[in-house]
């Protein structure tokens, strides 16, 4: 596996000291404590440690914030705010290379992928640095304040942009932030602080504290001196970190939680070849890894055989690898436990449903996981009903229109879904009536939805809540006051 061509670039080896602590009030800090292994998926192997920050070093974050929130940070205004997260996004645009390769290192995502998703990064920043301007302005009286001091607890399934699309929104509302990224992939968080620290932001506006979820996560979601918290992550661990933020005191949530979205492809479509390159991305992009994938595909009955040619075709387009090389397009799975997770379905898979696999994993030790169809999975089932967080596409037959949007919509969650349909209007009017967050809908069999950051959207039912995007997006992260003159 180790071809000279895919050796890390000269920077990485061995991997700077400072990526391996917190970043807190503008320098790198040494926990001192425990440290935490972390382990290549792409091998099994372990390579590196990095600390376990502890309650000492999230109060010491939690302190610095409060003084960048109560001195420079507040004061400067929001002009000024926005230049310096723009001076942040020239400098990640500089360190694209560097974070990819921290994360095909940490959680095998695919190098090339990684660059491409990475580059977006700047771009957000720039979006919501143009809306700072317009948070300011009211129209019915209210000034939006800063909450203060923002807790942020993120996944390891896209480091880089888990953190800039948590971070950027709450920063750009005028907030100081302490976050911890998961235990798989705490180092692009780091680096991202410390390119935010030579772009000019101020000591202790962005802090970074490492560490597992059971210690860190939990002194920072507990942590009285947090004015807000903001989490993504599963279900379950969104039900501990709701308990444990009002252990101590209470604050104002987000939860961007789990999701079990359906596809749904009407039957104007399903003879419609160009859809399936468009229904495996969306099933399967990042190794199934991510709260939005939709993992429930429903087509009409008589449906399967085109399914299951078209997926095939398509995941030939879909090589499965190393993550370091550049023609890989699915990586290793992120972690052995993840691995286990997936495991623990393929088997529920080969009781309960058809499993069709639709390409082979590489002969290598890493976590590799082939994608694979579960045909006829029941709708009361795990294979329906739970999120995998892995390469396992349930496909299920509908009868009429009403059995398909009664399908799409019996769930537990609500974050996404896709229509794909010909007929803009009917697709629409399903769109509407489905309990989600957010709707892709796919009239043009080619098209591809973009990344639709402008539109706010909220996740529903178990998958969370708290706006997502746009100016909404960022105002959530702000209070209404109301100075009322009297005289
Ligand atoms: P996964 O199980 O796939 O790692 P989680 O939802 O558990 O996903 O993790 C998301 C984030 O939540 C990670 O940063 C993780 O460390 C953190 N986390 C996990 N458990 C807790 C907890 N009890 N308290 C606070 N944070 C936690």
């Amino acid at each position: 596996m180790n071809s000279p061509a895919l050796t890390l670039p000269a920077w990485d080896s061995p991997l700077p000291e400072a990526l391996d602590h917190g970043w807190i009030h503008g320098e790198s800090r040494s926990a001192g404590g425990p440290l935490i292994a972390s382990i290549n998926p792409a091998t099994g192997e372990a390579w590196g440690n990095f600390d376990e920050s502890g309650e000492p070093a999230v109060d010491a974050a939690v302190a610095s914030a409060r003084s960048a929130f109560v001195g420079e940070w507040s004061r400067i205004g929001g002009d000024a705010r926005a230049a310096l997260l723009l001076a942040w996004a020239a400098r990640i645009a500089e360190a694209v290379e560097q974070l990819a390769w921290l994360e095909t290192l940490e959680v095998g995502r695919p190098i090339g992928d990684a660059r491409a998703l990475i580059a977006q990064g700047p771009l957000l920043i720039g979006f919501y640095a143009s809306l700072i301007s317009a948070l300011e302005e009211s129209a019915d009286g209210a000034v939006r304040r800063a909450r203060g001091v923002v807790g942020a607890i993120t996944p390891w399934n896209f480091p880089t942009a888990n953190v800039l699309i948590r971070a950027v929104p709450i920063l750009a509302a005028g907030n100081t932030l302490v976050l911890k990224p998961s235990e798989l992939s705490p180092r692009s968080a780091v680096l991202l602080a410390q390119l935010a620290s030579e772009a000019g932001l101020p000591p202790g506006v962005l802090n970074i504290v490492p560490g597992s979820g059971h210690v860190t996560g939990a002194a920072l979601a507990a942590h009285p001196g947090i004015d807000m918290l903001a989490f993504t992550g599963s279900t379950r661990t969104g039900q501990a970190i709701i308990q444990a933020s009002a252990s101590r005191s209470i604050k104002p949530l987000t939860m961007e939680c789990g999701g079990k979205s359906p596809q749904l492809v009407l039957p104007d479509m399903i003879d419609q070849p160009e859809i399936w390159p468009g229904v495996f991305h969306a099933a399967f992009w990042n190794t199934g890894q991510w709260c939005s994938a939709r993992t429930r595909l429903l087509v009409p009955k008589g449906g399967l055989e085109a399914v299951v040619e078209g997926l095939r075709m398509a995941a030939a387009d879909w090589p499965i690898g190393d993550p370091r090389d550049p023609a890989t397009r699915l990586g290793p799975l992120a972690s052995g436990k993840q691995y286990e997770t997936v495991q623990g379905y393929r088997e529920i898979a080969r009781q309960t449903a058809r499993v069709m696999p639709l390409s082979a994993v590489p002969d290598a030790d890493g976590f590799y996981a082939a994608p694979e169809l579960a045909l006829g999975a029941p709708q009361d089932g795990a294979l329906v009903q739970q999120e995998i967080f892995g390469p396992l596409l349930s496909v299920q037959e509908y009868g009429d229109l009403d059995e398909a949007v009664r399908l799409a919509d019996d769930s537990a969650y609500g974050l996404g879904a896709t229509i794909w349909g010909a007929d803009r209007d009917a697709a629409g009017r399903i769109a509407a009536s489905l309990s989600v967050g957010s709707v892709d809908v796919i009239v043009a069999p080619a098209a591809r939805p973009g990344l639709a950051l402008g539109t706010p959207f909220e996740p529903r039912r178990q998958s969370g809540f708290g706006i997502e995007g746009g100016l909404a997006g960022i105002a959530a992260f702000t209070t209404p006051q109301a100075i009322n003159h009297a005289g």
